[in-house]
This record gives C-alpha cells, structure tokens and sequence, in this order.
C-alpha cells in the first residue's frame, strides 16, 4: 500500500487542516444538482414492494417531508421497473417533484428499463453483469481482458439510454458484494472496491457519458473511509473527472448504533470535504434517515469560518489503510490496551454508589457487591468532586491535580494536571498522570512529556474544524516521535442525545479510523439548571456513545454487532422486528458479528464479515449462516431465531446471559 501514497499534492482531499469541499462536476438528476458548488443532497430509500404503488407513494412523501431530497426504489425486475412509471406519475399528480432513482442489482433489462422512467440509476458494478459464485479464478491478462469486453457489452445499452434519456447514474460499489473476478485479481480490499467501479466508469466515459455519481459502501467504517479516498485519489491520477461522491456505510444498524455507524464513516469524510449527497441507512422506517443526514451535512455550512490550523507539510499516516499509532504502555493505556473510556462525573457532588449504574456499574445492596456490564467505564474523572467511596471492579477515579494534591489516599487515585502545573509539579503519582492541553499547545507539551513514562496526554481543542485540529496534534506527536498515549477529550454544549452521538461519533472515530487515540472523554459542558436526574442521563448517554464509537471505528468490541440492513422492496420479513427480536438474544455476546439481511438476492454478499447470518431466503423462510458458509436452508421464521442460536452454541461462541 506504501506505493498508493503520493506527495501531500496528489492527496485525497484539498487540505488537511483547511476546511474545503473537494471541487466535482455538478451532475443533474431531475431538478436536483449533486456536486458542484450546490449543498450536499440528502437521500433515502423506500422499504415497501415497489409494486405496492400507493405504499410506496406515501412512504415516499413521508421521507420527502422528513427532508430527503432524492427517493431511491429497488427495481428487482422488469415488472417493478415498469411500476416506477406508476409512483412516480402519482407522486408528480401530489405536486412532488423530488427525482427517483431506481435501485439495480443482477438486472440491465430493469436497469434499461428504469433509466427511460426515472432520473436516476443506480448498479452495483459487482453484480451488474456477474452472477456471484464466491469462485477464486486465476485470470491471465487475456482472460481478463476478455471479461471487460463482456461487461463492456452488457453494460454500453444502458450507457447510451441514460445519455438520451438524460439520465444520472450512480456506479455504487459495495464491499459485500465484488464480483468474483474482482475478487480474484485485488481480494477483498479497498483498492478492490475501486477498481470495481472504475471498470465501469472507463465505459461511460468512452462513451462520453458524465452524469455519473460514485459510491464505495461497507458496513466496515475502516474499509469505506479508505476506499473512498483511494477513490479520489485514483479519480485524480486517472485524469477522470472529478465525480461527485455518495456517502454511506451499508447495514449500519439501528437506533444508537446505525447513528454512531454512519457518523464515524460519513462524518470522517465529509470533514475532509469529500461527500455531494448522503444516505444513512438504518434499520428504521426511512423517514428517520434523512434528518440524521441532514444534522451530519449541516455541521458544515459555516465551517469554513474556522480558526485557522497550522498547516501540514508531511503527513506521517497512511489513509488507505489502518495502522495503530504505536505508543508506550502507561499503565493500561496504550501498548496493546483496548483505548479507555473515561466517563465525566465532575459535575455531580457527591455521587452515590446506586448511581454509579450510569456508567456501568451496578451496586446490588442485598448481596453488598458490584458487578459492571459490557459497558462499564474504566476511569471516572471526578474533577474536583471526589467519589466519597470506594470504587468497584477495577474502575479508577482521576481527580483535578489540586484535590488529588489534598487527598489522603494519592495511590488508588490519578491526578490531571494543565500544562502550567505540570511543569512546576513537584509531585506526580509514580504510575499514572493525565496531561490535559489543548492541540495548541502540543508544541509546548512535547518538551514537557519527553521520556516520561507515567503520562498520557488528554487532547482537546475548541476549533470548530475538530476532528482536522486534533489530527494536526496528532501529526506534530508523530513528527516529534513521541510514544505518548492519548485521550481524545470533546465537549458539547446542550444539544439533543442524537447530535451528541453524531458529532462525538465523527470528531473521536474519524481519528480512531486513522489509528488515533488511546481513549475517549465526552465531557459535560453544562452547568447549573439542570437536575440532578438530567445530568446523570447525560453522563449515561456519554459512557455509552464512548464504547459505541470505539467499536463502530472497530477499536474496542463491547457489545454484540448487528449488521442489519436497511431494507427494501426485496424484503422478506419484518425487518425492525426481527432485528429487535435477535438483539433482545443476543446482545450479550460480546465482538459477535450478526447478519440480518432482508433477501438471499444480496443479503450474503452485503452482510460482509458477519460471523453468522439471518437472510431471508422465502416468505417465512430463513437461510442461516456461519460465516459465507450455508448451516441450515429454508428454516421456518418462527424456529429460526432458535437455530440461529444452537449454530452459535455448537460453533463455542455461545455464553448465557448474565442477569444484573
Ligand atoms: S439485503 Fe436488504 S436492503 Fe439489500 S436488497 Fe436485500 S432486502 Fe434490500
């Protein structure tokens, strides 16, 4: 991969440290314009059979009304292709003019179809003209080049009708679902992903066809964030044009988890300025999608108005692939640890023992004992507000460096300096201190920390361009090859639980997706006002979205995974219910991966490194699956919960839930 980095000239993005939107071609579709200097779109996807064409026609104008601008419809066939005409002269008859964009996998006879109806296409290039076998085949150059005549001719009718017809398309590649050949040739990888597309891409533009929107889904935010650069990078040195960008993470979940999912792989992006429309999927009514797009996109309308940030001249890190940053090992930071969460309390006096279960550790007063879940905080910092009792399971308190000073026991608990009082600290605790700066004074701070090891840097800053402020400290770390462990410190003012998910999710997990951070701290910045009870749910809402965007940047497994898909017109089964009916299971295993994928059409591809899979493969029918392996066809619906369970049992992965 060393290869794919080129000179901080040639770079995915415009800056580093400068907010800019990466300039695109502003491709038309209907009255919509995606790239270009126009907003970025938001769009979303029905979930009804699309021949229902009343149901479809409300669940569109449902999602219109939540502020999707662009409606994609799955078009599995002809016949639903032929049905667009119905919605959409429907839709037009209600006076809503929102474009439509037929949804196409496995089909050009659809796709051919749709593209004289709607303004928009999307194929998935992995499986617009192959069928997937899951066959490694050793292609010489000749066989290779025969397979793109192949595509070539498959794919040119559609081509030609989008340029008559004025048609936009979306060349959509998905990591789940790569043909066979690309497979063979670059794995399961994001250069993979890339190439797939530009197969496809090399085809329009032969034929000088440029309505083209690209995008490079995963459920994996680390594989999606990399592909996408790579994208643009390759776009850039293949002298294409620059495409507008389609933003998403594939099968992102729902609820808490889909929100945080598609944060830190969309957010990520879009704040290095690449993205021209967004789609979060989530296992919701798609109504929902559109504002969680909408409160990502809107971060950055006044971004531009930041403070400036010291430029990057050379950039020590790889974007097109993971590499941990390699920092020392302070006490458990760093080295091999997990990254830490650490869960603000300092804004409660005197905080009880019962209401330590905000962060995940429970008192049981009848047994006198503590247990903690899965997300049980490791360190609790209490600022100037010491925990007047003693602290369960291993948990550890950090106190501001003037009250641990006072305090009668300074072993079992870690003093947090500023910058000016740790230069002039006479006394330190012998294994563990907190350095808090912010990423303005990592130039002062290096020399302070300099062959210490019992420090780790707590890292924040108040630049409204974050995530890019708190790298750039990152950068000078690396250049000055300190070995420091780091916690990424944020801070929110009031705002809703759902903002705080997104934009904790995109400033933390957009470093963590580079291999940035040893720990999280959510920070509380109210004060006053606010109950007791208020702020307790708040320090809840911190310790959990902490371990939810240390597992969705894939750094730290918690809690079970669920890659559920969004679900379509394909759909088998009800989708939300049975999500909700396999978590209530199965949510204590703890790193497991789960499918739960709508149709066999594209279900096992899409569910991509899932461990086991729920696919619906039938009415009422379920396929279920141990890893790409097949366990058991066509289960009845109402057994296969249970089935799914004894593969996980005899498959050792299985544990009995405990009961707080
Ligand atoms: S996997 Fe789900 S969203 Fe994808 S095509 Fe099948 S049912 Fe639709």
């Amino acid at each position: 991969m060393e290869s794919l980095i080129k000179s901080l000239d040639s770079l995915y993005c415009d800056s580093l440290t400068g907010y800019s939107r990466r300039k695109t071609i502003p491709v038309r579709v209907g009255d919509v314009l995606i790239g270009g200097d126009n907003p970025i779109v938001v769009q979303s996807m029905t979930t009804v059979d699309t021949m229902d064409t009343m149901g479809s026609v409300e669940q569109s104008i449902r999602m219109i009304e939540s502020g999707c601008e662009l409606v994609r419809i799955t078009a599995p066939s002809i016949k639903e292709a032929e049905n667009l005409r119905h919605i959409k002269a429907e839709l037009r008859k209600r006076g809503y003019k929102t474009p439509l964009v037929a949804d196409i996998h496995f089909t050009p006879n659809a796709a051919e179809l749709a593209a004289r109806i709607v303004e928009k296409v999307r194929i998935n290039p992995g499986n617009y003209a192959d069928k997937k076998k899951f066959e490694v085949i050793d292609y010489t150059d000749a066989s290779y080049a025969d397979e793109l005549d192949r595509i070539r001719e498959r794919f040119l009718p559609l081509v030609k009708i989008c340029k008559e017809n004025g048609t936009a398309m979306r060349i959509g590649t998905n990591h789940g679902s790569l043909s066979d050949r690309i497979m063979s040739r670059y794995g399961d990888t994001p250069l993979g992903m890339v190439e797939s597309a530009l197969e496809f891409l090399r085809i329009c533009e032969d034929e000088n066809y440029f309505d083209i929107v690209i995008s490079m889904k995963s459920s994996n935010t680390q594989v999606m964030v990399q592909a996408y650069r790579l994208l643009v990078q390759k776009l850039n040195e293949g002298g294409f044009k620059p495409y507008p960008l389609h933003l998403g993470v594939t099968e992102a979940g729902e609820a808490e988890d889909g929100r945080i999912k598609s944060a830190v792989g969309i957010g990520t992006l879009l704040e290095d300025g690449l993205g021209d429309t967004v789609r979060v999927s989530l296992t919701e009514d798609p109504e929902f999608e559109a504002p969680v797009a909408k409160a990502l996109i809107d971060r950055y309308s006044e971004r531009k108005s930041h403070e400036p940030i010291p430029e990057i001249t050379h950039y020590p890190i790889t974007p097109f692939e993971y590499n941990k940053r390699q920092v020392a090992e302070i006490y458990n930071f760093g080295g091999h640890n997990v990254p830490r969460v650490i869960t603000d309390i300092s804004k409660i006096e005197r905080i009880t023992d019962r209401e330590m279960k905000v962060v995940g550790h429970f008192y049981l007063p009848e047994l006198d004992k503590w247990k903690m879940n899965d997300q049980g905080c490791d360190f609790v910092y209490s600022g100037s507000n010491p925990i007047p009792f003693m602290l369960p399971n291993g948990m550890k308190e950090i106190q501001d460096f003037a009250v641990w000073n006072l305090a009668p026991d300074q072993v079992n608990k870690f003093p947090l300096f500023k910058l000016e009082e740790y230069k002039g600290a006479k006394r330190f605790h012998s294994e563990l201190n907190f350095l808090e700066i912010s990423a303005l004074e990592i130039d002062a701070a290096i020399p302070a920390i300099a062959g210490k090891k019992d420090t780790v840097l707590i890292l924040k800053t108040a630049n409204t361009h974050s995530m890019p402020a708190l790298r750039r400290a990152f950068v000078s770390l690396l250049e000055a090859k300190s070995d420091v462990p780091v916690v990424v410190k944020v801070s929110y003012p009031d705002q809703s639980a759902d903002m705080t998910m997104l934009y904790a999710a995109t400033d933390v997990g957009g470093l963590l997706i580079d291999g940035l951070g040893d720990g999280i701290l959510i920070s509380l910045e109210k004060e006053a006002e606010h109950t007791r009870a208020e702020v307790l749910e708040q320090i809840k809402l911190h310790n959990t979205v902490s371990f939810g965007v240390l597992q969705a940047a894939r750094t730290r497994m918690s809690k079970t995974e669920y890659i559920s898909c969004p679900s379509c017109g394909r759909t088998l089964f009800d989708l939300q219910e049975t999500t909700a009916m396999i978590r209530k299971r199965t949510d204590h295993l703890k790193g497991v991966k789960i499918g739960i994928m709508g149709c066999i059409v594209n279900g096992p591809g899409e569910m991509a490194d899932a461990d086991y899979g729920y696919v619906g493969s039938g009415k009422g029918k379920i396929t279920l699956y141990k890893g790409k392996e097949v366990m058991k066809k066509s289960v009845p619906s109402e057994k296969a919960v249970d089935e799914l369970i004894n593969i996980i049992k005899e498959d050792g992965m299985w544990n009995e839930p405990e009961t707080i």
